[in-house]
């Protein structure tokens, strides 16, 4: 059993390591729904760049991922176009920060509902069709911030580590069913959520850009390398393997050493 031919959903895939999972999953004979904001041109690109390299079918659906009406039409829109979700990604993701008593309410229910709440209504959604094929793999994308906090990140930090709840029951319910459900813990991945909080810290601390870059991996993970978007789609295929079929419940590191630390 592997990945080919299965039609796998990643949310929040027009960038970051959403398209990093896509893109490993369209490689490994996969087909892809693609969901996230972005330029539809390019997202159009995307989408023809995919198929054309890997001879695999992909569509897309911008579905608002704090909306849980527009997610249940994403789930259903995969199933209608390119056949029953064996595999559900759910990456889409939000950051702000700020102390908790200057945290907008806003901002805490929008992180809490596109990090956290997003991923059940997926989930709702497409359990009865992995339930009927025997057969599924559910992938949350939770961060070392699931397992550790930092501060100025409540909602981030509340949102992970609920999702890596989510994703422990998940595997208890669905045990008997041949469906895994696990979480992938990174630690910093150079990507556009990152990029924006490494040129707000330019800006407060007026260091360049690369001394900062320095300063974040340095100041949380032994190991001071950024993780790669393809690195974790790598990880995300194995977890569709055969080998992976009893690895569930599972929060896996792909983090430099942070939480080790
Ligand atoms: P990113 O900003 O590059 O990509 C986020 C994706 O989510 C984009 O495709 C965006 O369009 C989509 N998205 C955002 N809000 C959405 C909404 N309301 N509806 C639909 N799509 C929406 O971010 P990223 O760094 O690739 O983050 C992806 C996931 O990985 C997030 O859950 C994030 O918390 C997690 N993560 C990131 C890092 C990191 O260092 N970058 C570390 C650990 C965990």
């Amino acid at each position: 059993m592997s990945v080919k031919d299965k039609v796998v959903l990643v949310t929040g895939s027009t960038s970051g390591i959403g398209l990093g999972i896509a893109r490993a999953m369209a490689e490994a004979g996969a087909h892809v729904m693609l969901n996230g904001f972005g330029d539809p041109a390019a997202i159009t690109a995307l989408r023809d760049e995919l198929a054309r390299a890997h001879g695999v079918r992909v569509g897309y659906h911008g579905a608002d991922m704090a909306r849980p009406d527009e997610i249940a039409a994403l789930v259903h829109a995969a199933q209608k176009e390119l056949g029953a979700v064996g595999i559900l990604v759910n990456n889409a993701g939000i950051q702000h920060t700020a102390l908790i008593e200057d945290f907008p309410r806003e901002r805490w229910d929008a992180v809490i509902a596109i990090n956290l709440s997003a991923a059940f209504h997926a989930m709702q959604a497409a359990i009865p069709g992995m339930k009927a094929a025997g057969w599924g793999r559910i992938i949350n994308i939770a961060s070392a911030h699931g397992l550790v906090a930092s501060a100025q990140k409540s909602a981030y930090v509340a949102a992970k580590h609920g999702l890596i709840g989510l994703t422990k029951v998940g595997a208890i319910e669905l045990a008997g069913n041949g469906v895994t459900v696990n979480a992938i813990c990174p630690g910093w991945v150079l990507t556009p959520l990152v990029e924006a909080q490494l040129q707000d810290r330019a800006a407060r601390e007026g260091v360049p850009l690369e001394e900062v870059k320095r300063r974040l991996l340095t100041e949380k993970q032994p190991m001071a390398e950024f993780t790669t978007p393809a690195s974790l789609g790598a990880l995300a295929v194995f977890l569709c393997s055969d080998a992976a079929r009893t690895i569930t419940g599972a929060s896996l590191s792909m983090d430099g050493g942070w939480v080790a630390a």
